[in-house]
């Protein structure tokens, strides 16, 4: 697969976007210019609940490019990443991390292709929604 620069960088914030609407957290806006990123609004999830979504939705990002574009050789997962690995080691004792932070990137990679061809997150004319 070969995309160009725009359309990963446009499927990456996708994937993000699908994440938070599948686990009803606020989009505030999406934008793939200059510095491409999903702005979400005040989250309160269950606290049983939350980290989950909130690792997801970071990961989801990386796992839409992978899913559609390939695999990521220009570092473009290392912020979402970043982010996932801080709001997981607030939480998580360092024997917990490894395991919890596999199962969010695993939903991540299930949620991703799920979400984007699954109504409502999929236009009719078969395109990601992208906010
Ligand atoms: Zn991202």
């Amino acid at each position: 697969m070969r995309n160009s620069l725009i359309e990963r960088i446009s499927i990456h914030e996708a994937g993000h976007a699908v994440a938070a609407l599948v686990f009803g957290i606020p989009v505030v806006s999406v934008t793939i210019e200059h510095q491409p990123h999903l702005h979400r609004g005040r989250y309160r999830a269950p606290p049983d609940l939350a980290l989950e979504c909130l690792v997801t939705l970071c990961l989801a990002g990386p796992e839409a490019e992978r899913e559609f574009c390939g695999p990521i050789t220009d570092n473009s997962d290392r912020v979402d990443y970043q982010m996932a690995c801080e709001y997981v080691a607030r939480q998580l004792n360092p024997l917990q991390i490894g395991a919890e932070f596999s199962g969010y990137r695993d939903a991540a990679q299930r949620l991703v292709p799920f979400a984007i061809c699954t109504p409502p997150y999929f236009r009719a004319r078969g395109r990601p929604v992208a906010a």
